[in-house]
């Protein structure tokens, strides 16, 4: 899996039935569903794959509590079958986590543990847990460090957790297996329409600046919260202006030592100050805060966070926990852009009240995007992305084989061979995350020369040779994570990564813009209305 072999496939100028733009959740697994069904599939994502929203979520696998108090039973439903088959079809990278819910009023107990228990009904055979009712004693056993005074006791019930950026990795390496040519690091610069009609692309590989155009039958634009910009470039082509699609909203997570929350379960607050969930989670050796729900005008690459959002996260759950965090305690926090659907008639009303669900919409010249809706649902929005291209005739479709989805029993690279039992999320990062590859790991030169944080010289390797990363920013971000465990540490092992970088691939690893990169996910001077820039 060189990169010139990559880029070489690009330029033989074949035709592709499918032509997928972003290789964030949502892109993925378009191009994996529509590869496991025998069609020809390209993939190009502008930065690295995940490296939008997809590494930037609070990294639940649910169905969405929140949902279920606003009474949308068919949404959450879905999300929990979902939520099954990504736990098994990736049983190395997603598993299930206990939630605690602690009661400090008379009526939370009973009110939230009925709620909870229709969450458990709605998921039927896909439950991973039973809801349970718990004494205060209990609680402070699964919650060591929880606030015991005029605590009544609290409800106990089951979601499931992934790593968000490892298996938008292993999503594009099924696909890969599957005929897809998926390449990281190549933009979309422009679409080509023929007689008023989408007909491909042009691409630039933003290493060497190297153009390409390709053909294909069908364009998906799944571009996340950035859907608008190639919208706009597609309507301009037929003189036909389009509203903006995306309400965007950032959400902030701060990341704090396993002390704050010791163990294997989360604490959800159930009801913030301005009416939202917020979760203490506990993360590979860490513990994540978060989210914040904060309408934006811009769509930065590197959203940053506001000081009254840092401020919120941390005075809410210091009203629950023993010890207060502090931003001197912020190991990382890091901000996702929500790619919120706006209403057709918009008023302007807060975010937090839009639709969490995903919209499918084909151009007049047969553009077609998605965006919105949630990585739980990756895999079902795809078999939806597929449905409105065949019903729009835009797939040639052979009448065998490929009309039904084969993707909620496909295992993703590394599954095979996987040890049995789930993976435990709540340790630091290291070899477990390999699933069954993890022999191959080890099999690389370095794999007895720990960098730092987990990582070895020959993890570095792997995510070259087998995982599509080419700089520091791709290794410490999002194939280990440490970015969003601890920034100063992550700066610390920019160096040593870069020079086995530099070994693999020839090419300029961009280490000091790492640096600069991780000096933006520490909390800055409180004085300042934007953190860390
Ligand atoms: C704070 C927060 C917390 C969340 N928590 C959860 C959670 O716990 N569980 C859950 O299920 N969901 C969660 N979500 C939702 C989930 O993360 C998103 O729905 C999902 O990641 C969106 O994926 P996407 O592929 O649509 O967008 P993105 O991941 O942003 O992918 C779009 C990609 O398109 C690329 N791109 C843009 N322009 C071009 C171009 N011209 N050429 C090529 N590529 C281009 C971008 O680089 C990007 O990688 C959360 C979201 C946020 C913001």
């Amino acid at each position: 899996m060189q990169r010139a072999q990559l880029l070489e496939q690009l330029a033989q100028g074949r035709r592709y039935d499918l032509a997928v733009v972003g290789g964030g959740a949502t892109g993925l697994g378009v191009a994996l569903e529509a590869a496991a069904r025998g069609l020809s599939v390209v993939l190009l994502e502008s930065h690295d794959f995940a490296s939008g929203t997809s590494s930037r979520a609070t990294k639940l696998v649910h169905g969405g509590v929140r949902y279920l108090a606003q009474g949308r039973l068919s949404l959450v439903r879905e999300a929990l079958h979902e939520r099954a088959h990504l736990l098994r079809n990736a049983p190395h990278l997603a598993g299930p986590l206990a939630f605690v819910m602690p009661a400090y009023q008379w009526w939370e107990r009973p009110f939230y543990g009925l709620g909870l228990k229709v969450y458990d009904a709605l998921a039927g055979a896909a439950g991973l847990g039973r809801t349970e009712f718990l004494d205060r004693q209990a609680v402070l056993a699964a919650l060591p460090t929880l606030r015991g005074q005029g605590l009544r006791g609290g409800v106990r019930y089951w979601d499931g957790q992934f790593d968000d950026a490892r298996l938008a990795v292993a999503l594009a390496r099924t696909a890969a297996r599957q005929g897809a040519l998926v390449v990281n690091h190549c933009a979309v610069t422009a679409l080509v329409h023929r007689e008023g009609r989408v007909a491909g692309l042009r691409c630039e590989d933003r290493e060497t600046g190297r153009a390409f155009q390709v053909d294909a039958g069908c364009v998906v634009n799944a571009t996340g919260v950035w859907v608008d910009a190639l919208r706009q470039q597609d309507a301009l082509a037929n003189g036909r202006p389009v509203k903006s699609l995306v309400a965007p909203s950032q959400g902030v997570h701060l990341v704090v030592d396993a002390d704050f929350l010791p163990g294997r379960q989360a604490l959800i607050v159930p009801r913030t100050a301005d009416g939202r969930v917020l979760f203490a989670v506990p993360w590979l050796g860490k513990v994540i805060l978060g989210t914040t729900d904060t309408p934006r005008q811009d769509l930065p690459r590197e959203p940053q966070a506001q000081a009254s959002e840092v401020d919120f996260i941390l005075s809410e759950i210091g009203r629950y926990l023993v010890r207060t965090p502090t931003r001197r305690d912020v190991r990382s926090q890091w901000v996702g852009l929500r790619p919120l659907v706006r209403p057709a008639r918009d008023d302007g009303s807060a975010t937090r009240t839009l639709s969490r669900e995903h919209t499918v919409q084909v151009s007049p010249s047969g553009l077609v995007t998605v965006t919105g809706g949630k990585w739980t649902t990756y895999r079902s929005m795809a078999e939806d992305v597929l449905s409105h291209c065949t019903r729009a005739s835009f797939l040639n479709l052979s009448p065998s084989g490929v009309i039904k989805s084969v993707t909620t029993d496909l295992h993703l690279v590394g599954a095979q061979g996987s040890a049995g039992s789930p993976p435990d999320l709540s340790q630091p990062p290291g070899l477990h995350l390999y699933g069954g590859e993890a022999p191959e790991v080890l099999a690389l030169p370095g794999a007895d020369r720990p960098l730092g944080g987990g990582l070895t010289e020959a993890m570095v390797r792997f995510a070259v040779r087998r995982e599509y990363a080419r700089t520091v920013e791709d290794v410490l971000a999002r194939r280990l994570r440490l970015l969003f465990l601890d920034a100063r540490l992550a700066a610390r092992l920019a160096g040593p990564v870069a020079d086995v970088l530099r070994q693999e691939t020839g090419a300029d690893p961009r280490e000091a813009d790492f640096r600069a990169l991780a000096a933006s996910y520490l909390p800055s001077d409180p004085a300042g209305s934007e953190q860390g820039a």
